[in-house]
């Protein structure tokens, strides 16, 4: 009922539940986290503004994990042991807390849980205000017409966030099994697609880069399934993904923005926009400095604070992901802020132009203008030194590789000469793109480390 409420309360409504909600979150992260007790000790008593709180970040918590907990019986030791158990995914540590890991893809591994409270709270954000936007009348009728069946290309193996919530669906009730399926978004795409012909889904769910091959597939005719609904999540879905997806599919396509930290931070409401759950999280966008940023401007990282975990307090909290306020009401009528998410999947490049300047490239027109050729199924661009990119391939089947690439290399080269960068050169890759061995997550546009 509060969910139903909150979206309805406005800005003010909205406000006064945020408020309360970080009060006591701060009161019991002080008394409960010896982490939180010795960052907050020098603040005085009080309720303090969320501005005056200490920024913290993943490599700070968790190098600090047992201090971190407010229940004394959750150790690194013990979440660790538990979640290396592939058996576990899904399940409750200490019959109480879903354990979920992250890749470690930007850094630190980290170990996130979320005890009841917080499960409540998702489970409520779903049913009341994110499956009704997904789900109307007629994308619901295709969908059971369809057989109800769900396909999720996720990363396995290990407590990822997507595939622990879909084990734990099936654990609470074990006949989901028949129509709930997770494959491995490290598959190879032909047997992907192979896999997907066979279990014919009515929704599908998966990172933004793999709906994105996936599509080419369909179009392609290889893939040949009839998905009514389309998830995307883990990975930003740009504009031009997303088209890609809906041309191929003719499927409703419905983007999600969660971490490991909090599951669902912000919901697609169908006009364009994502909505945060400000009843429930707090995300200040940030630069550098960590100084707020106005609306409409791109942040550098956003700073999450979820309101309803307490066994791992998450407050002011550098979560790396860059986006935009939106500036202006959301045509859809929703109280809730809007966000554009950029996401943090891709760096942008630095590049010296003719003369030594350093040139930054953005990430997605690189993408979109090599994607843009037709035969190539996808790519990774790594700048390897600051006069050189190199391109890593996969061309689709049937399709001349040696045209493929000339045209690959002859579509960047325009683009740097336009941006007094004809001194950068493209090479070829080895390999074709490779995704986190861990998360299966592509990083499109990377610097190669070191
Ligand atoms: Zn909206």
């Amino acid at each position: 009922m509060d969910v139903w409420r909150a979206g309805r309360s406005g800005p003010a409504g909205l406000a006064r539940r945020q408020r309360e909600r970080l009060d006591a979150l701060v009161d019991h992260a002080r008394r409960r986290s010896r982490l939180y007790g010795e960052l907050y000790a020098p603040l005085g008593a009080g309720s303090p503004p969320l501005d005056e709180l200490p920024v913290v970040t993943k490599a700070q918590l968790m190098a600090r994990f047992d201090d971190w907990v407010t229940d004394p019986r959750v150790t690194r030791r013990g979440a660790e042991e538990f979640a290396a158990d592939p058996a576990h995914v899904g399940r409750e540590y200490l019959g109480r807390y879903l354990v979920l890991t992250t890749s470690g893809t930007t850094g630190t591994p980290a170990l996130l849980l979320q005890d009841r409270p917080a499960l409540d709270v998702l489970e409520a954000l779903t049913v009341v205000r994110v499956a009704p936007r997904m789900m109307d009348p007629r994308t619901l009728a295709a969908v059971v017409r369809g057989g109800g069946r769900a396909a999720a290309v996720w990363a396995t193996g290990r407590p990822y966030g997507g595939v622990s919530l879909l084990q734990r669906q099936i654990h609470r009730r074990p006949s989901r099994a028949r129509r709930l399926r997770v494959f491995s978004a490290l598959a190879p795409v032909d047997e992907l697609v192979a896999e997907l012909n066979a279990f014919r889904p009515a929704m599908l769910s998966g990172y933004a880069t793999v709906l994105a091959i996936l599509a080419r597939e369909q179009h392609e005719g290889r893939l040949a399934i009839r998905p009514a609904l389309i998830n995307n999540g883990g990975e930003a879905l740009t504009p031009e993904a997303r088209q890609l997806v809906e041309s191929a599919f003719g499927a409703r396509v419905s983007n999600g923005y969660g971490a490991s930290e909090m599951i669902m931070i912000a919901y697609d409401c169908g006009h364009g926009s994502m909505h945060l759950h400000a009843d429930w999280a707090v995300l200040e966008p940030v630069d550098a400095d960590r100084r707020p940023v106005a609306p409409g401007e791109p942040s550098a990282t956003v700073l999450l604070t979820v309101l309803a975990n307490r066994v791992q307090p998450v407050i002011r909290y550098d979560l790396g992901d860059s986006v935009v306020l939106r500036p202006d009401p959301c045509p859809c009528g929703s109280g809730l802020p809007a966000i554009d998410v950029v996401g943090r999947t891709n760096d942008v490049l630095h590049l010296a132009a003719v003369g030594g300047r350093d040139v930054a490239l953005a990430p997605l027109p690189l993408v979109t203008l090599v994607e843009a050729v037709p035969g190539v199924r996808s790519v990774q661009l790594v700048q390897t030194s600051p006069e050189s990119i190199e391109v890593r391939l996969d061309v689709l089947p049937g399709a001349d590789r040696a045209r493929v690439e000339h045209r690959v290399h002859q579509r960047l080269h325009e683009h740097l000469v336009r941006h007094g960068l004809a001194g950068v050169r493209t090479t070829d890759g080895a390999t074709g793109p490779e995704r986190d061995p861990r998360s299966a997550k592509l990083r499109q546009v990377l610097v190669a480390p070191g």
